[in-house]
């Protein structure tokens, strides 16, 4: 076994040691395919309000320009299905990977963790970590290195887990054995085409980001539309319907990770609760939450949004 391959191999074991689901590796080089989608992507606005989306577009497809001397793209993937759900089903919804602990803080320390390894163990190795942050095409990487694929919905599928973990990259100037893709097993299926509350699925695997759920409740600053009243289907805060139709999470297993527990207030809400809440219930049950995103005011919004006649 050469040391290339020994690398890869400690590698992906201390990252299943840290409670990565998984960890594939593609060479760091220019997205050549993802380039022309993406433009087309942007050039019809569908990333809305997003124009943080539209800068760096030269970094978000090479990581050789985030990471100098860059040569492999690490990606790895953070189960996050929760195993208890709302209480009130006519609670208004949040997407489940805002339930717990703000997943940013709790995967870039486990990235932190992952390249002390490789720095300890293998040697003077450079490389920046990277959590859902803006530069940086993760689902694209992810695919690239075998871990799942794209599906209709735009989420990173997994025959084994389906799609609700998160994905995060370390782009390290060490060269590694590279993954290669696995197939796509969408097939003739369109449950997430036909689910999409907002049909924001415009065409299969083409998701405009500016008829997202996720979009209106959490990145739009202003007020939601009108003309989408009585179409958001109850979520407040992002929305999984695209996922949760999906055949594939059926084979979702719930994760092992503490951090990502919801506070059991969270889960007892009732809608009336929801509609009453104040700043002071709102910063205890969201205290370390990726729901302050939108601080009281957003999801106040948003809640009012439901139910407002
Ligand atoms: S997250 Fe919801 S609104 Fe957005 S594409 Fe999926 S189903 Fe549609
Ligand atoms: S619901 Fe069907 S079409 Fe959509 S992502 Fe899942 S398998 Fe693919």
């Amino acid at each position: 076994m050469n040391s290339k391959t020994q690398y890869t191999e400690r590698i992906k074991s201390e990252a299943k040691r840290l409670g990565f689901l998984s960890c594939g590796v593609s060479k760091a080089e220019f997205l050549e395919q993802e380039a022309p989608r993406l433009e087309k992507w942007l050039n019809q606005n569908m990333n809305g309000q997003m124009g943080y989306m539209e800068n760096h577009f030269d970094k978000r497809l090479d990581p050789t320009k985030l990471v100098d001397d860059s040569k492999s793209v690490v990606s790895l993937l953070l189960n996050y299905f929760p195993s208890d759900a709302q209480k009130d089903p006519e609670a208004p919804k949040i997407s489940k990977y805002a339930y717990g602990t703000d997943y940013h803080f709790v995967i870039k320390d486990k990235l932190k963790q992952l390249l002390q390894f490789i720095q300890e163990e293998i040697g003077e190795v450079q490389g920046r970590a990277f959590v859902d942050s803006a530069p940086v095409l993760d689902k694209a990487w992810a695919a690239k290195s075998g871990l799942g694929w794209i599906g209709k919905n735009s989420n990173l599928l997994t025959q084994k887990v389906g799609s609700f973990y998160f994905i995060a990259e370390l782009i390290i100037d060490l060269e590694l054995d590279y993954d290669t893709p696995v197939t796509d097993h969408c097939g003739t299926c369109t449950a997430c085409i036909d689910a999409c509350p907002t049909q924001a699925i415009v065409e299969p695997y083409v998701v405009d980001g500016s008829k997202c759920i996720s979009y209106f409740t959490i990145e739009l600053k202003e007020e939601i539309p009108n003309s989408y009243k009585d179409q958001f289907d109850n979520w407040m805060f992002g929305c999984d319907v695209c996922q949760d139709v999906c055949p594939w999470n059926r084979f979702s297993k719930p994760h092992r990770e503490p951090l990502f527990n919801p506070k059991p207030e969270l889960l007892e809400m009732s809608k009336k609760d929801w509609e009453e809440i104040t700043q002071e219930v709102f910063s205890k049950v969201f205290q370390k939450s990726a729901v302050k995103r939108t601080k009281f005011s957003g999801l106040k919004r948003n809640i009012d949004f439901l139910f407002e006649k």
